[in-house]
């Protein structure tokens, strides 16, 4: 039997089962106790407010480093049939959804100089999709492509997304380098007017906002990093100028340099081996380690991509989409490391509901599982990591979906090298203070002439509740104003009071890891009810009242009770930075049950819902939430 633990005596992973086979004899108290133990050196009591905005003194992070600054046009004061706020995927699946329903004029309206979002910003060195690229990579079977590697580089999935701006015409009347700075419903026109920080104002009847989840690049609030003389940047905005090379490596510049890179997770995880590589010193500065699995990327079979059959992408995604969410699939196509954890789960936990187990044996079981995935993540490291006090040092002590987990061959591998230091910064809450040249932590100064930080992007802020994207609807309410009390929509797609507008998200909606998937869902349910607005020469669109008040009764009554488990893990933006949400505004029964329900909805009559003024009742198949509505 596993002793008792204490997380400051021997070796720890004795003492929770790490050689205990299947683990159903781990001691789990002895595992939470450890678990709670590294949350609690981590948690900072301000949350959120310990990072700093890309703005202001610090807006130069956010500077683009790829369009041509001397870049000018005329405003323009036209009229279109759909203005689509944000070119990446959401964006880009909206337009092509939207143009295969017949829509002729459509502008996507995007701050970067081209489409892509996140793969036109994100280029630093090794970045590549952790999803597997078949199914990640939108629209494969309508373009005609099929990837070259099973996770694809982030060029490939940028020039992807610019082949998918060509192939449904949406370069034609895109605007970019232009952001979206007001949107205001004009009653008499039925149309809004669409403001930009280049003088704007357009006309759309409809507009789409596809402003992505992971858009703000974020940095933390260190002491002093405004002081620091030497060169600094955001993985976000890698700057090749300086360290030389590209997305595949060879940064020759650095060859003389000591380099620090601030943050450890999915981000730095891909551009630490390179930097490891080619930097005279790197010094990772590390307040978590994220768990790293094993990546084994390979190039596509030519003889695999010529048997795929119509239909292909689909089915595969959907396989994807079942297996990782808890549901059953006779095979498992994509079969990686995001599959096998679930499939571990299949094997010990029977597939009946919970009612067939005694009762907390499903949790009990769950968290051997876990277990299971974390010993084997943390023998890995022993594996590979030559150094016992480094490979301790990086061992991620959580359960695994705490933190967004990783998958690398490449970097514990990087901390054998002798121009590599890791500097742990969990007993100082991170890194403590930044001079004028140097990086700080337990009092030592780590002398360097590059501060990289791999900090990650502020999640979930939307711009409509923060303010940055002010939106007025009907009678000039604000869309603030009207959620003073939360989000309220049907479906998370649009609001009573702000005719034609819809927006794409996990708001009221649906998430997964393989987040394109659940954006191409969204599109094609806006892009069918435009097209049926348009068949039934509807004035707008709009849910009735009653519709939207069903659905916010709806998301609280199935809220997934994430609040337990957020609670014990470390902090971070999983769970927003170690202060739970109490509940969670996702549709509680998953994406693969919402994405039934949508279809119900349209193929059983939801569209009087929406289309045509002065629909009332509630979506098909929700009446249970009309009933409860009088308790709101
Ligand atoms: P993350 O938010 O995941 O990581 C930020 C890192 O910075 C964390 O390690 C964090 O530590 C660290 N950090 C923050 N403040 C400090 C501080 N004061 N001192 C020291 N360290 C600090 O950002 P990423 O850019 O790595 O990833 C963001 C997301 O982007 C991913 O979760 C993923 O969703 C997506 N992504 C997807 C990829 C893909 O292949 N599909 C690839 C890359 C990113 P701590 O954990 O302790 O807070």
């Amino acid at each position: 039997m596993p002793t008792p633990h204490s997380p400051t005596s021997g070796d720890p992973t004795a003492d929770v089962g790490l050689d205990a086979g299947l683990g159903l004899d781990a001691d789990l108290d002895a595992v939470r106790a450890r678990y709670r133990a590294e949350r609690d050196r981590r948690i900072r009591p301000e949350g959120n407010s310990q990072y700093r905005r890309t703005e202001g003194e610090f807006g130069y992070y956010a500077d683009d480093p790829y369009a041509a600054t001397e870049f000018d046009r005329a405003p323009l004061a036209d009229r279109i049939d759909v203005a689509v706020v944000g070119g990446g995927f959401g964006g880009l699946l909206a337009g092509a959804r939207l143009r295969q329903a017949g829509v002729e004029s459509i502008r996507v309206i995007e701050k970067g100089g081209d489409f892509g979002g996140t793969w036109y910003w994100n280029r630093y060195p090794g970045i590549h999709c952790d999803i597997e690229s078949y199914i990640y990579l939108p629209l494969l079977e309508e373009i005609g492509y099929v990837p070259k590697w099973k996770y694809a580089p982030g060029e490939e999935i940028r020039q992807h997304a610019r082949a998918i701006g060509r192939h449904f015409d949406l370069y034609r009347d895109a605007c970019f380098q232009t952001r979206v700075t007001e949107l205001r419903w004009d009653d008499e026109a039925l149309e809004w007017i669409v403001g930009t920080d280049r003088g704007d104002r357009i006309r759309a009847r409809h507009v789409v906002i596809a402003g992505g989840t992971l858009s703000q690049a974020k940095l933390p609030g260190i002491p002093g990093i405004e002081t620091f003389k030497g060169h600094t940047f955001h993985t976000s905005r890698w700057d090749y100028a300086y360290t030389g090379g590209d997305a595949d490596g060879n940064l020759d510049r650095l060859a003389d340099k000591r380099v620090a890179v601030v943050g450890t997770g999915a981000t730095a995880i891909q551009c630490v081996p390179h930097l490891g590589a080619d930097a005279g010193h790197l010094y990772v500065f590390q307040r978590t380690p994220s768990s790293v699995d094993v990546r084994g990327n390979r190039p596509t079979d030519r003889r695999w991509a010529e048997s795929l059959t119509p239909g292909w992408q689909r089915r595969r995604r959907d396989n994807f989409l079942t297996l990782v969410t808890g549901g059953e699939v006779e095979e498992d196509l994509v079969a990686d490391g995001w599959t096998s954890s679930t499939k571990l789960q299949r094997k010990l936990i029977p597939a009946a509901g919970p009612t067939d187990l005694p009762p907390g044996e499903r949790e009990r079981l769950e968290e051997v599982v876990d277990l299971r995935k974390m010993n084997e993540i943390r023998a890995r490291v022993d594996a590979e990591v030559a150094d016992p006090a480094t490979a301790e040092t990086l061992k991620p002590w959580y359960r695994y979906m705490c933190k967004r987990p990783t998958f690398s061959d490449h970097y514990l591998q990087t901390f054998n090298r002798p121009n590599v230091t890791l500097v742990d910064t969990a007993d100082s809450h991170g890194v403590e203070r930044i001079t004028e040249n140097a990086v700080v932590v337990g009092g030592t100064e780590y002398e360097v002439d590059c501060v990289i930080f791999a900090t990650g992007f502020a999640v979930g802020v939307s711009g409509i509740l923060s303010g940055q994207l002010p939106v007025y609807g009907r009678d000039g309410v604000a869309l603030s104003e009207a959620w003073q009390r939360g989000p309220r929509t049907l479906h998370g797609f649009y609001s009573h009071g702000f005719p034609n507008l819809f927006q794409l998200g996990p708001l009221q909606n649906a998430s997964a890891v393989n987040y394109v998937h659940i954006l191409d869902e969204q599109a094609v349910h806006v892009a069918e009810v435009v097209a049926e607005a348009r068949r039934r020469e509807a004035p707008y669109i709009e849910p009735s009242a009653e519709a939207e008040a069903a659905w916010v009764v709806t998301i609280r009554q199935k809220a997934a009770d994430l609040y337990a488990f957020q609670a014990e893990c470390t902090p971070g933006y999983y769970n927003n930075e170690g202060r739970p949400r109490e509940r969670s505004e996702a549709y509680g029964e998953g994406p693969v049950a919402f994405h039934a329900l949508l279809r119900r909805w349209r193929e059983e009559g939801g569209m009087s819902e929406v289309v045509g003024a002065g629909a009332v009742g509630a979506a098909a198949g929700e009446a249970e939430a009309v009933e409860a509505e009088g308790t709101e």
